[in-house]
């Protein structure tokens, strides 16, 4: 027998972290320090010297319920005692069923088809592929690009990051192997104004190629780790016009704004648009464990299969994890016998509130704020490893990236713990403008 035990000691350990394992978007050379988590519960991250965070971020969206829920345990625990994964291949089971089920009837009605996947990014990969298909099929060979717009996020394998932001997802350094596809100028931060010329570019990029484009992927009214930027429903319904007249199918990545988080259930209800395809995932399970749907119209769904023989070219090896899908459907049940739109309401008006004071401080350049998303912009980049202990130091944990200092917050969140994270924000900000005097 190996010997694989580690000194207790919680600094050998994570070294030993910092030596051998890769965390999100780090250097093996030079990591920034990561937290030793050893419990979560409610809304709080207990680190293993004890202290108790209040959790600004769900876990990147997903922990919409809270740490540690019974409900949730419990469904995973009894899902267990009967299976915990069989092959998609020619079976079928009650988990996926009862998840597709409540995914068609909660979304729009012309999406009646589901393909569940193992990740957001493989949805988004999924996606781009129906979209691809459906127009091979329909003997339109040449429609394999894609056009999105400058600042989206929309995973991290090669497919989905070809639709990243250029600049943000680091094309220069992927290029030949990354799909050339088009990007239209980001849509402009909502300000509750809408001008016709903030589309024609769009427009014009989308006329002169509907030859080669086979769909538009964006992320709708929030683009999210592209930069948090918030924009008006407008877009969406000019997307949507634009698509039916040049033949182009409309995907919406509703990945991170699926499932309440901006107010409405899926963010495309802030405009009345239905896309073609939609990819969901983050919150999907309640972050519990990873999961994605892509679903597709029936006009897509059926396209793809127009000659009788073509098939989705697609098929993971874990899809419709029963442990992940009935946990899926618990996650779901338990939001809509919530009182989630007054809790995401309650949110909103309290986030606008008080992060407003932070517009004074030096270091700010804006807030902006949707659903139960807060953002503050600071002027210039801020030293991730610095603000984020002083963070922790205030007992709460928000990760901020270059610019943004975002908060997203479990929906079960209280009054007086979403004021920790605000006036932790504040705080930290004020501090760092009287350092850098
Ligand atoms: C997180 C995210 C993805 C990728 O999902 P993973 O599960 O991390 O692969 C794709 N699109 C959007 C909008 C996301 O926020």
């Amino acid at each position: 027998m190996m010997d694989f035990k580690i000194s207790k000691d919680a600094n050998h350990r994570q070294e030993y972290d910092r030596k051998h394992i890769w965390h999100p978007y780090t250097s093996m050379r030079h990591p920034l320090p990561a937290y030793m988590v050893s419990r979560a519960d409610g809304v709080y991250l207990e680190l293993d010297d004890g202290r108790r965070l209040i959790d600004g971020m769900s876990s990147w969206w997903t922990a919409i319920h809270g740490y540690n829920h019974p409900r949730l345990n419990t469904a995973v625990a009894q899902q267990l005692s009967s299976m915990a994964h069989v092959m998609f291949g020619g079976i079928t089971h009650e988990p996926a069923i009862a998840l597709a089920q409540r995914l068609i009837s909660l979304t729009a009605a012309p999406l009646q088809h589901v393909f569940f996947c193992d990740s957001g990014s493989v949805s988004v990969e999924v996606a781009i592929k129906m979209a691809i298909q459906y127009w091979f099929a329909a003997g339109k060979t040449k429609k394999q690009r894609l056009l999105t717009v400058r600042g989206g996020y929309h995973g991290d394998t090669f497919g989905a990051m070809g639709v990243c932001d250029p600049v943000n997802g680091m094309h220069q350094m992927f290029t030949g192997v990354l799909p050339q596809h088009l990007f239209a100028p980001r849509p402009k931060p909502d300000n509750g104004t809408w001008e016709d010329a903030w589309i024609a570019e769009f427009k014009e990029l989308l006329e002169s190629h509907r030859d080669e484009i086979a769909a538009v992927i964006v992320e709708p009214i929030v683009q999210g780790a592209g930069g948090m930027n918030i924009y008006n429903a407008e877009y969406l319904r000019q997307f949507r016009r634009l698509c039916d007249e040049n033949e182009v199918l409309l995907i919406f990545d509703e990945i991170a704004t699926g499932f309440g988080r901006t107010g409405r259930m899926f963010a495309y209800e802030h405009a009345d648009v239905v896309p073609d395809i939609i990819c969901l995932g983050k919150s999907m399970t309640g972050g519990y464990m990873t999961l994605a749907a892509t679903l597709a119209s029936t006009k897509v769904a059926e396209g793809i299969s127009a000659d009788g023989s073509g098939v989705l070219m697609h098929g993971p090896t874990f899809m419709g994890n029963p442990l992940a899908c009935q946990v899926a459907v618990e996650s779901i049940d338990l939001l809509l016998e919530s009182p989630w739109e007054d809790r995401v309401n309650a949110i909103e008006q309290q986030i606008a509130k008080e992060l407003a004071p932070c517009c004074q401080l030096p270091v700010v350049d804006n807030v902006r704020n949707i659903g139960a998303i807060g953002v503050v912009e600071t002027r210039t980049p801020v030293n991730l490893s610095r603000i984020q202990k002083r963070f922790v130091e205030n007992g709460v944990w928000i990760r901020p990236f270059g610019k943004l200092v975002y908060i997203m917050p479990p929906y079960i969140i209280e009054p007086e713990q979403l004021s920790t994270l605000t006036s932790a924000i504040y705080n930290v900000l004020e501090e760092w403008g009287k350092e850098s005097d």
